[in-house]
């Protein structure tokens, strides 16, 4: 296909709002590519073209880059544009307009243009006319110019592409080459066209897509090999899929939309996915390491390719975290992590400085079996089991997580329909130094790149209360001797009026603290019930306030959880009722 052809149909795509028509025109250039003779070259036009359409060079699992700046973009459109422009002449005009394509589109360009207009519009036989397949060959010798003087030789190469386009052509190159292709063709609009141009359903293409994260491909094997080869496509180690995402909610939507929530803590480091196969008696184990966005990370991450070697005993993708950690184990903030990953040199040097280590959390294949559809469950047993810990473990108690707590770089994973108990993981997960919990449907399978409802990170509280302490119960057993279930109570002009009790999320540790901060302020006792006097201050934070009769500020906090002493608040100086009021009604 003549590259003038697509830049044709780009414009056509471009110039359309309606999203169906857009579909349409995508289905129309994939079915034009599709039919492009041409002769066993790899990848085929239709797969470049699939590509192009989003203004990709190269599919979104390939780490390969073009390794260009706009600067060096704008010196070669203005080589081509003629002797008196400049590549600042270009930036001010792009300042002037907003768009490189405009730009570009902006210039005469010669060559093609001259020719085009000579021999009556540009035929096939016409060898200067610039096809899809020379755009993509000269765009991967860009990228793989390396060295002394490459920067040199990326610009003469995007200049000669440029020297034979015409404006049009110049418009969607431009565009292409820094990634800014904006003909409002998002992924599902190829998704779609797909499904339209080769008669296949879209959730099959959907699904191919994830798996292979590579919409050329998946556009090729639905053109020949049609559903049955869509539903043959497997992940494959060593292409990193899209990762799941979370979206913001709380404990209370969670346990209303799932029977019961899966609660694992949130490490506050940087995603990875690994990829990894077992060495055998002529090759080597391999390792590659990913960041969120598919950028290949292995290199910056020893610890994790020396993790899996003596960990993993057969072909995986897991899903996790790396996190930055001191010499106690005991995690460190996020921008130290950042000290590491992408790091491309002195990792060794970097690594004495910081050291990291992974936890996973999902696993997406284990030994040619994709996990994708499995539920969460099932993948979290064979995450397990491939990190050499039991088959399956009962995550519905405490105690159940022992299956996970010795297994080497396992994230835990409770199953609960308790608020408490997701209450105190909170709890844990933050004296342990980590960011919180996230809250995952048990039942739920894994969608490469959605921020669905699946995956919930809790919401960090936007508003805490300051409330006076005024009372107690002491705990049973284990916790007999401490004060824990804190009432809590808001100014009423010169009164407190109460708004609940906190009474999960503070470790033993903080109870004994409490209890001893507490104690000498006890007014009256009856049994486990102890009245306080108003002295103390505690930060809280909850989900969500309530009208209720159940306390005597008629308002009661939902899921109330400690956050801390405030030793430099008096009782006159906590939240007071009018807050609250206002707090509900917001
Ligand atoms: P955010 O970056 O705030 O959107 O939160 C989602 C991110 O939290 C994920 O992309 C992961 O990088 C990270 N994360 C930390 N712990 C977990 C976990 N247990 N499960 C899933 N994601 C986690």
């Amino acid at each position: 296909m003549e590259f003038a052809t697509f830049a044709d149909r780009a414009g056509t795509i471009d110039a359309e709002a309606a999203d169906l028509e857009i579909v349409a025109r995508v289905r129309d250039l994939l079915a034009a590519a599709g039919d492009d003779a041409c002769e066993g070259a790899k990848p085929e036009t239709l797969e470049l073209v699939a590509r192009f359409a989003q203004g990709r060079v190269f599919p979104a699992w390939d780490s390969t880059t073009l390794d260009i700046g706009p600067s060096a973009c704008y010196e070669a459109i203005a080589r081509a544009a003629g002797t008196n422009v400049s590549a600042d002449d270009i930036e001010d005009r792009l300042a002037d307009v907003g768009e490189i394509g405009d730009v570009a589109a902006s210039y005469d360009f010669g060559g093609q243009q001259g020719l085009s207009a000579f021999t009556g519009g540009g035929t096939d036989d016409s060898s200067d006319d610039l096809t899809v397949r020379e755009v993509y060959e000269t765009l991967v010798d860009l990228a793989h110019a390396e060295g002394s003087g490459s920067q040199d030789r990326k610009v003469d190469l995007l200049f000669g592409l440029f020297n034979r386009c015409s404006s049009e052509e110049a418009r969607y190159l431009a565009r292409i080459v820094l990634s800014e292709m904006r003909i409002g063709v998002g992924e599902g609009t190829v998704r779609d066209a797909i499904a339209g141009a080769f008669d296949v359903p879209e959730d099959r293409v959907e699904r191919a897509l994830q798996v292979s994260n590579d919409y050329g491909r998946v556009a090729r094997i639905a053109r020949d090999e049609g559903l049955e080869g869509l539903d043959a496509m497997e992940l494959e180690i060593g292409r990193p899929v899209q990762a799941m995402l979370a979206q913001a909610g709380t404990v209370t939507d969670a346990l209303e939309e799932w029977d019961e929530a899966g609660v694992e803590w949130k490490y506050d480091g940087a995603r990875i996915q690994l990829h990894y196969v077992p060495g055998d008696a002529e090759t080597t184990a391999e390792t590659r390491v990913f960041s969120r966005n598919m950028e290949e990370v292995t290199d910056a991450l020893p610890e994790v390719v020396e993790f899996a070697d003596d960990t993993l005993e057969e072909p995986v993708i897991l899903d996790g975290e790396v996190v930055a950690i001191d010499e106690d184990g005991a995690p460190l903030p996020f921008q130290e992590v950042l000290k590491r990953f992408r790091r491309k040199h002195d990792v060794a040097k970097a690594r004495e400085d910081v050291t990291v280590r992974p936890v996973f959390f999902d696993c997406l294949h284990a030994d040619g079996e994709d996990l994708l559809a499995e539920p969460l469950t099932t993948r979290h047993d064979r995450l397990r089991s491939v990190l050499g810990g039991a088959d399956a473990a009962d995550h519905t108690d405490g105690d159940g997580t022992t299956a996970d707590a010795d297994v080497e770089g396992l994230s835990l994973l409770w199953l609960t329909d308790d608020p408490d108990e997701i209450e105190s993981i909170d709890a844990d997960a933050l004296e342990a130094g980590h960011e919180g919990i996230m809250l995952k449907n048990p039942a739920s399978t894994y969608s490469p790149g959605r921020r669905g409802k699946h995956w919930r990170k809790r919401k960090p509280d936007v508003e805490t209360l300051d409330c006076v302490v005024t009372g107690a119960e002491w705990g049973e057993g284990r916790r007999a001797t401490f004060l824990g279930t804190f009432e809590l109570a808001v100014r009423a002009g010169d009164d407190l009026e109460t708004v609940g009790k906190v009474a999960t999320g503070i470790t033993d540790e903080k109870l004994a603290e409490l209890t001893e901060l507490l104690e000498p302020h006890i007014a009256t006792e009856d049994g486990q019930d102890v009245d306080i006097e108003p002295a103390i201050v505690f930060e809280v934070g909850y989900e969500e306030i309530q009208t209720s009769p159940t306390y005597s500020s008629g308002y009661a906090l939902r899921f109330p959880r400690f956050l801390s002493v405030r030793p430099d608040k008096d009782p006159a100086d906590a939240d007071s009722l009018e807050r609250l009021a206002r707090l509900h009604g917001q």
